[in-house]
């Protein structure tokens, strides 16, 4: 029988519970178990796809295509456990699946309700994410206590742990411990009042993790125990770590809470080995050839969760050439305004992210050409490869108007442009090319050489395609195709192999790394910006050397 583990939050959000719950499953999945994650997001859009990533940070795409929650992306980096679109459910698909049922007269003669309709269709999405293998569930409700659309939510997983029994299912409440700097105190009260609204609704927290800035004192746990009716080990402690969110699951280990969680839910307790990822904390934390720095390029980049499965994958491809990667965040629209010599001056390599809409595309375009011209490393992703073939149509296949009909319809030279079956698309949610797709590689080319593979399946979530009616003109000047779908119809990577690193790609790789194993083309991206930096370190400017 599948075991389960509700993960809700309390006092405020971005409290980093998704961090927590990958975190929890790493280590329950090293302690020999089967686990899941799931996300269940009150909100009432259907799914992220619609929203923009300023209101919401990245969305995540899975290799079935579903346009999910960020959260998703700790999910799989932490475990390594593929998620799949019953990973994430909100309200909106929820009450859409009921509605919908009741129009069908799926419900003839009665009152449709929030309990227990709504409560049964949550219990049933819960339970849509349990494999045959499952031994343990971990289910987080995304949202604070206390927020009206979450009550649903709370009712149906109280329901389901009471169907389950105790020992079956756990509740993990994370909250928030503020340090209140005048008073150099340390304050539960917004916990307790938390704890105290979940237990109106009838959930008593099981285990409380206690996210601060300062440590816990034992008396601060003795009192967030007896306010909270929790047992005193049962109040764990998760400071702010020191270096990297990957630290958070050793922090979790050392107070044994995965332990702690085990026992509740009656499992035996099984050695833990977290060798490696000591190992690749310590380089992310001590890297032997020190720091590079990289730009990313992008319309999002006020919101840090915007790119996260970006910044995350070269934080991995860091970690493989064991060099730390600084990030420098580049407002594409300053590029405009400033110029690409200004904003990038310094930079060991260049990464143009995914976006939509035409704002700050010229400063992406820049981007690109500076990168292209000096042979500074260069990495497009999805809009950036669009960008990246917009910059070589105009400056190298002089097609001075090559442009996407996404930014402009009557461009002269539509060198990026919507594939047939996107024509007759007129609904936005969810009717992109989503999903994992197969690319195959052309011999001889530097992705083929990188992946090891004669094709692999990777992440999309674009309309736009290369248009091949350019494509003997982009050879012929020294572009590469070198990744095509399987019936050589769809462009997937370009490269320009007259270049130190220039590669850029249709599809998302940045969903598809992992700490432990970095993606083959962030990996290569990184070590090559690293010799760029080389490169210029050994190379004496005019002024020194004339000392
Ligand atoms: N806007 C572009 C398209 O729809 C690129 C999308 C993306 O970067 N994810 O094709």
């Amino acid at each position: 029988m599948t075991k389960h583990i509700f993960v809700t939050g309390g006092v405020v959000s971005s409290l980093g519970k998704g961090l927590t719950a990958a975190s929890i499953a790493l280590l329950l999945q090293r302690r020999g178990y089967n686990v899941r994650l799931q996300k269940l997001d009150p909100y009432l859009n259907v799914d992220p796809g619609t929203m923009s990533p300023f209101q919401h940070g990245e969305v995540y795409v899975t290799q079935d295509g579903a346009e999910t929650d960020l959260d998703l992306g700790h999910y799989e980096r932490f475990a390594g456990i593929e998620c799949t679109r019953t990973s994430n459910h909100t309200s909106g698909g929820i009450y859409s699946r009921v509605i919908s049922r009741e129009r069908a007269g799926g419900y003839l003669g009665k009152t449709v309700q929030v309990i227990p309709h709504i409560t049964d269709e949550i219990k049933a999405a819960i339970r849509s994410h349990i494999a045959k293998d499952t031994d343990i569930l971990i289910t987080e409700i995304g949202g604070t206590v206390g927020d009206i659309e979450s009550l649903p939510f709370l009712e149906a997983i109280r329901q389901f742990r009471q169907e389950i029994g105790v020992e079956n299912g756990i509740f993990m409440h994370i909250t928030l411990v503020p340090y209140i700097k005048a008073a150099g105190e340390l304050k539960t009260k917004p916990s307790q009042q938390s704890v105290g609204l979940l237990r109106t609704i009838g959930i008593s927290p099981d285990m409380l993790i206690c996210r601060c800035e300062h440590s816990l004192t034992q008396e601060h746990k003795d009192k967030m125990a007896l306010f909270c009716n929790v047992p005193k080990h049962l109040v764990i402690e998760e400071k702010d770590v020191a270096n990297t969110i990957y630290e958070v699951p050793l922090d979790l280990a050392r107070q044994d809470t995965d332990v702690y969680v085990l026992e509740h839910l009656k499992l035996h307790v099984q050695s833990l080995n977290l060798r490696d990822w000591r190992k690749m904390v310590r380089t992310l934390v001590t890297p032997r050839n020190g720091e590079i720095e990289i730009a990313v390029v992008g319309k999002y980049i006020g919101l840090q969760d915007s790119y996260k499965s970006i910044y995350e994958a070269l934080t991995h491809g860091g970690v493989a050439n064991s060099v730390g990667v600084k990030v420098r965040m580049v407002e594409s629209e300053e590029i405009e305004s400033q110029g690409a010599a200004t904003m990038l001056k310094g930079v060991s390599g260049v990464l143009v992210p995914g976006g939509f809409g035409d704002r700050g595309i010229e400063g992406k375009i820049e981007a690109v050409k500076y990168a292209r011209k000096r042979g500074i490393p260069f990495f497009g992703i999805c809009l950036g490869m669009q960008c990246a073939v917009m910059e070589f149509g105009r400056n190298v296949c002089r097609l001075p108007k090559a442009n996407s009909t996404e930014f402009d319809e009557d461009t002269a030279h539509p060198v990026i442009d919507l594939i047939e079956s996107q024509r007759t698309v007129k609904a936005k949610g969810g009717t992109m090319r989503l999903g994992g797709y197969p690319c195959k590689f052309t011999p001889g080319t530097r992705s083929r050489k990188l992946y090891g593979n004669a094709s692999v399946d990777e992440s999309h979530r674009h309309r736009y395609e290369f248009n091949n009616a350019y494509r003997e003109r982009y050879e012929s000047k020294g572009m590469v195709f070198s990744g095509l779908s399987p019936d050589g119809e769809l462009v997937e990577i370009v490269e320009i192999p007259d270049h130190p690193w220039f590669v850029a790609c249709q599809f998302h790789p940045e969903f598809r790394s992992t700490p432990l194993k970095s993606h083959p083309l962030f990996k290569d991206f990184v070590r090559a910006s690293l010799a760029e930096q080389k490169k210029r370190n050994a190379k004496p400017s005019a002024r020194s050397a004339k000392k």
